[in-house]
Parts: C-alpha cells; sequence; structure tokens
C-alpha cells in the first residue's frame, strides 16, 4: 500500500491513498459543478477561479486536486507562519505572500487541515479586504473539535470527531512524514 512503514511513524492509518485519491476526485467534480456548468454565468476563461495553496501542508492536496477539476484554473501559492510566542497566541504572518491580484476573481483557499482555524480566519479577513468575487475555503481535513475560532469549510476532504494529530499527503511532524502518501495517527513513540 506504501512506500513507508506504518510502524516507523504511524500507530493507525486514518486514511488510505485510495480513499484519499477518491475523495480528492469528488471535491474536484464538486468544485467543477459549481464554479464551472452552474456557475457558467461566470467568465470561467476570462477569469478562471484561482485555487491558493496554503504551504507547506496543501502542496499535494493541490496537485491531486487541480487535476481533477475540469475547468480553466490559475493558482498561485502563499506561506503562513504562526508567531509562535505566548503573548499572541494564534497570531499569524505571511512568510510568502500571493503573486497574483484576487481583486473580482473567485478563490478557494486549499487547506492541509483547519485545526484551531486561526490560521483560516487571518486568511479570509486579509484576502477579503482584497475584493475578490468570492472566497471559499477547501481543507483535506476538518478537525472541528479544536475549533477556538468560528470559520466555515465549505469543501472539507474529511472530518476528523476526535482530537488526533495526523501526519501524510503533505502533512507534517517536526517537517517529517510529508511524503507518506496516506493519513495516520502520529505514534507517540515517534515523538522525540
Ligand atoms: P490552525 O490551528 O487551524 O491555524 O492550523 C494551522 C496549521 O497547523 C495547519 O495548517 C497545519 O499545518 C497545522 N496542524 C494542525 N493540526 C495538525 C495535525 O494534526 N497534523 C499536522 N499539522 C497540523
Amino acid at each position: 500500500m506504501s512506500n513507508v512503514a506504518p510502524g516507523d511513524c504511524v500507530s493507525r492509518v486514518l486514511f488510505s491513498q485510495e480513499a484519499i485519491q477518491q475523495r480528492v476526485q469528488k471535491l474536484g467534480r464538486k468544485i467543477a459543478e459549481d464554479y464551472g456548468v452552474r456557475g457558467e454565468s461566470r467568465d470561467t476563461q476570462k477569469r478562471p477561479l484561482v485555487l491558493v495553496c496554503v504551504l507547506r501542508g496543501a502542496f499535494m492536496l493541490l496537485a491531486d486536486l487541480a487535476r481533477q477539476i475540469p475547468i480553466p484554473v490559475q493558482y498561485d501559492f502563499i506561506c503562513v507562519s504562526s508567531y509562535g510566542n505566548g503573548t499572541s497566541p494564534g497570531a499569524v504572518r505571511f512568510v510568502k505572500d500571493l503573486d497574483l491580484p484576487i481583486r473580482g476573481r473567485d478563490v478557494i483557499i486549499i487547506e492541509d487541515i483547519v485545526d484551531t482555524g486561526n490560521t483560516l480566519d487571518y486568511l479570509l479577513r486579509v484576502f477579503s479586504a482584497r475584493k475578490p468575487a468570492s472566497v471559499k475555503v477547501c481543507a483535506l481535513i476538518d478537525k472541528p473539535v479544536r475549533r477556538v475560532v468560528e470559520v466555515n469549510v465549505d469543501y472539507a476532504g474529511f472530518t476528523l470527531k476526535s482530537d488526533e494529530f495526523v501526519i501524510g499527503y503533505g502533512m507534517d511532524y517536526a517537517e517529517l512524514y510529508r511524503n507518506l502518501p496516506y493519513i495516520g495517527i502520529l505514534d507517540p513513540d515517534a515523538v522525540q
């Protein structure tokens, strides 16, 4: 099933490579339906949908999802980081901002996982100020049990009912395990 033994770092596989591909295909079809067929009044040729990939975790999702959306799209990449100091918990800053202007454009933010919601809340506020036509959110994993800020995930791959730390398919622990082709729960023994 994979090129990395789960026993090395994963205590349990949650979503197999096949399950992820099937889900991503469905998300792609739904997005194409919403922005292409049903959204024909939008001029998808002149003003294609913009997919904004939040680095680094969402790179695999963007690569697979973009190939499942059979309408014109453009994509761009941003990188954000948490300040991580005790004085401003949840504070986020741009490490890399958008290159494309999004004024008047339909935008979908592509995230790996929505956890506390702080990152997404920040991005939605910053992007909305740039006056796009619309902004929606696609996340592979929605973890509502951890939410601190109320944010809505329009296109969710999977919803986690419990508070588990997951790795694989782009998601890391200490910058490792992003290359796992499946999503699993991090084995506590793998944490130094
Ligand atoms: P937030 O708490 O919703 O702002 O999530 C910020 C980021 O934390 C996500 O985009 C992920 O990169 C990371 N993150 C949150 N939960 C997990 C997890 O279970 N595994 C890996 N990364 C996570």
